[in-house]
């Protein structure tokens, strides 16, 4: 029975939770494998979404492995998620079956905290946003993510997948597009902006397609002396081997802005001096251990060091809408859910060019529930 037909049948009056296939880690030690959940059965507010396609992020990885703490087992990880809408309920205005559709890093938020009203749901304090997996939502039920057929998902926090984009290629836009996005928006990275990113992987390729996009002079600082052409190629105005103190030391006290996008412990130190009065170095990457900071090097430039959390739902689907006028999607490499162990090890070895996706027809096949 496909999910289409299950969710009439749930509309038409019966009150059934719907079983969906996916992948789960039943632990911070267990490879990723396949497992069942059980969605809600829709409200009339929801939208239900059959997955296409869910992208590879790095904090599915600190989170399968429990590296933030605090980790809900089992998880179903996946927050680039882009699919087709099954249906809606009887309350929803912005969505009809047939559509595109995306979801990203949060599900719900308390909607009337200061955040909430302002547009920044993903800084709800009451106490924090519904996150899409590892989470829970409002009745106290465990969030499960986009390694999965379908999702149910209030239509407010659903955006609008525009049609000009592949719809693979969008769905690391709704992490790793709006984490990058919404920083270089809030510090006006544009024209005249000399830009600094550092670590080319999901989010950094993001940052560097949209840093030129903005008009900003964009110098890539990579540990990976093979992704030099290919940082050109998607907008680097230059390239630096970070491990080259030379290379580095010719760039001191220059940026305007540096965002951070490096998954892994490491040494912001040698990049705050290379800010410039004012200069910014803002933090994206959520590494498991705290950084060592020398405050010296933020006062002696009046400098500041930042964090930037995802972004907010209108921001997310400002960011699609660019995404779509200035045909900007995420490099991808396609993977079937089966590899998705083999997927986390390479972006381990910092081998990902520049995002995994999963084709999620590849759990249907698998899955006798189609
Ligand atoms: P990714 O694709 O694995 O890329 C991370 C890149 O960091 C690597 O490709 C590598 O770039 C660099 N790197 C890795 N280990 C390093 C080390 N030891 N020293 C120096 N550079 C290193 O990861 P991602 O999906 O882009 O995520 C990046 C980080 O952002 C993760 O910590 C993730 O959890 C976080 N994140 C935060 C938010 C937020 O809201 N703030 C949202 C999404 C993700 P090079 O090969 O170029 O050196
Ligand atoms: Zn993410
Ligand atoms: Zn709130």
């Amino acid at each position: 029975m496909t999910h289409t037909a299950e969710y009439q049948r749930t509309e038409a009056g019966r009150s059934e939770s719907r079983k969906t296939a996916a992948y789960a880690a039943l632990s911070a030690t267990t490879p990723i494998q396949p497992y069942e959940i059980e969605r809600r059965a829709p409200r009339p507010s929801d939208v239900v979404i059959d997955i296409l396609y869910c992208g590879v992020c790095h904090s599915d990885i600190h989170q399968a492995r429990d590296e933030w703490g605090g980790s809900i087992f089992p998880m179903v990880p996946g927050h680039e998620i882009v699919g087709r809408v099954a249906s809606v309920g009887s309350a929803v205005t912005k969505f009809k079956a047939g559509d595109m559709a995306g979801v990203g890093c949060m599900v719900d938020s308390c909607r009337v905290c200061e955040n909430c009203r302002d547009g920044e749901e993903q800084y709800c304090n009451n106490p924090h946003a519904t996150y899409t997996y590892n989470g829970r939502d409002q009745n106290g039920e465990v969030t499960y993510g986009g390694y999965s057929t379908s999702i149910v998902v209030d239509e407010s926090y659903v955006l609008h997948i525009p049609d000009k984009l592949d719809p693979a290629g969008a769905a690391p836009l709704l992490c790793a597009g709006i984490t990058t996005y919404s920083p270089l928006r809030h510090w006006n990275v544009g024209t005249g902006t000399k830009l600094g990113v550092m670590g080319l992987g999901g989010l950094g390729h993001m940052a560097l397609k949209f840093g030129h996009a903005f008009g900003a002079h964009v110098v890539q600082f990579t540990t990976s002396r093979g992704k030099v052409a290919d940082a050109k190629k998607l907008g680097a105005n230059e390239v630096v081997i970070s491990t080259d103190a030379a290379q580095m030391e010719e760039h001191a006290g220059t940026f305007d802005f540096i965002l951070d996008t490096i998954s892994a412990p490491h040494d912001v130190a040698g990049y705050l001096k290379l800010l410039k009065r004012d200069g910014v170095l803002c933090m994206v990457g959520a590494p498991d251990e705290p950084l060592s900071v020398p405050v010296f090097s933020l006062l002696g430039r009046r400098a500041s060091l930042a964090g930037s959390g995802i972004g907010g739902i209108a921001e997310t689907q400002e960011m699609l809408d660019f995404c779509a006028e200035h045909g900007i999607v995420s490099d991808i490499e396609m993977i079937p859910i089966q590899k998705i162990n083999d997927a986390y090890a390479r972006m381990l070895r910092n081998d990902v060019k520049y995002r995994f996706v999963i084709d999620i027809d590849s759990l249907r096949s698998e899955s006798p529930r189609g």
